[in-house]
């Protein structure tokens, strides 16, 4: 193809500003249609591990995502009621490791930093896409409003709930997934001055855990809190709710958890859904990115990890086969379905072996936990982090995909 590639992409969170910076980058001709009226994340933290950070880096950005993000020395894993630091697992040592430290950033400020690193991608708000076709040679979205988009690819980027995965593969329903989960965002000043919250922290009890870490440089501390429950199965991101809610459920857990909770002015939560990962992510000339194609459960951290892999991927099969776009979607597809796929079903693993009720049980995992950080695990390069993700973490999109 002589002339730029155009390419759509419906949803600009974080997977669609990736997508269109990778895009751009490499000469595409990119338009972005989103459907609130502006550019916007919730006010929550987000944890970068290894990989996303590569993927920040080939996307151009590191500098000026470290320039907003909290490093941590260590991830606490420690028991709910007494306290006891099951696994004290070094963080400082990624960069080594991993080729890349561990970053936790605000959302927001992560969306700000894509948004504004673009330069030619035209961004279209308040349309809501309400069907992609996919044509063999081209792609069209529609819009409630009536506009059509007409491109080369079209791109869904538009989240859990994607129209455009529902336009290409058909209805299907997100999976409740059993938990759900309550954030809130302290201010530094506000938190109790004997506890200290500079590291990562992961508390573990039974039927729940709790995470905790710094973002925006130590500025704020993001909560957010995890427990098994079928009683409430609303997935909004944006569901106010009182503190003495999560006091409540959290009772009997160690006060230096505890006392945190009322530092956060607001509190919100929500039920967690995942989706039983595809086999397909294309149909014709039109594709699927992010939690679209592979909404997981948070709990290796990878959701944003796999979005931001994904945009570098598509970008660089895009221009590897400029002469025949449709072999772009099956060399992207190919590449990127069998990893996010197993980071979908590791999280769900996890989500059990983090939510054990049994003490017996606790006591086993936790002393696992306990030898591998002392003596590593019995993965290639002896990884020692607890959950055994070293080969999440040490995967380099940048040199996958050229
Ligand atoms: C509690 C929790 C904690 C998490 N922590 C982490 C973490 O620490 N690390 C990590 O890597 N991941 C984490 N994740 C996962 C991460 O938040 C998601 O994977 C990531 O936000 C997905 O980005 P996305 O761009 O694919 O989708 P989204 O962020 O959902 O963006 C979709 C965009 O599309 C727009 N849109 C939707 N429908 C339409 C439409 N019809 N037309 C036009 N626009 C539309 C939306 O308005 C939105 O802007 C966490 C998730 C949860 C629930």
């Amino acid at each position: 193809m002589a002339r730029a590639p155009r390419i759509a992409i419906v949803g600009g969170g974080i997977g669609g500003l990736a997508a269109a910076l990778a895009l751009e980058r490499r000469g595409a001709e990119v338009i972005v249609a989103e459907q609130s009226p502006a550019l916007s994340e919730i006010g929550a933290g987000l944890n970068l591990t290894p990989n996303a950070v590569k993927a920040l880096r080939v996307l151009g950005v590191e500098d000026t995502v470290n320039a907003i993000a909290s490093g941590s020395e260590f991830l606490n894993i420690r028991s709910w009621k007494s306290g006891r630091y099951i696994s004290r697992m070094r963080r400082g040592d990624f960069k080594q490791k991993f080729g890349a430290p561990n970053l936790s950033v605000h959302r927001a400020d992560l969306l700000e930093v894509l948004a504004g690193a673009l330069r030619t991608t035209q961004i279209r708000l308040g349309l809501r896409a309400v069907a992609v076709e996919p044509g063999e040679r081209r792609a069209v979205a529609r819009f409630a409003d009536g506009t059509t988009i007409e491109a080369d690819i079209v791109v869904g980027a538009d989240g859990i709930h994607s129209v455009v995965r529902t336009s290409l593969f058909g209805a299907d329903v997100p999976r409740f997934t059993g938990c759900i989960c309550w954030r809130g965002m302290a201010e530094a000043s506000a938190l109790p001055h004997d506890i200290d919250v500079r590291d990562g922290a992961l508390w573990m009890g039974p039927h729940g855990h709790v995470v905790h870490y710094p973002v925006r440089r130590g500025e704020l501390l993001n909560i957010v809190a995890h427990c098994d429950s079928d009683a409430w199965t609303e997935e909004s991101w944006t569901q106010r709710c009182d503190v003495s809610e999560v006091m409540a459920t959290y009772t009997g857990w160690n006060p230096a958890l505890t006392r945190l909770y009322p530092c956060s002015t607001r509190w919100y939560k929500w039920a967690l859904y995942d989706r039983d990962p595809l086999m397909r992510w294309s149909r014709g000339r039109a594709t699927l990115l992010g939690d679209c194609a592979h909404a997981m459960l948070p709990y290796l951290g990878q959701g944003a990890a796999m979005a931001l892999e994904d945009a570098y991927v598509l970008a660089a099969m895009v221009t590897r086969h400029a002469d025949d776009l449709s072999a772009a979607l099956t060399a992207y597809e190919q590449i990127r379905a069998p990893r996010a796929r197993a980071a979908v079903m590791g999280s769900r693993e996890r989500a059990r072996e983090n939510h054990l009720a049994s003490p017996w049980a606790r006591l086993v995992r936790d002393v696992k936990f306990a030898l591998r950080q002392r003596f590593g695990g019995s993965g290639k390069n002896h990884d020692n982090t607890a959950f055994q993700v070293g080969w999440l973490y040490e995967y380099d999109v940048g040199k996958e995909a050229g």
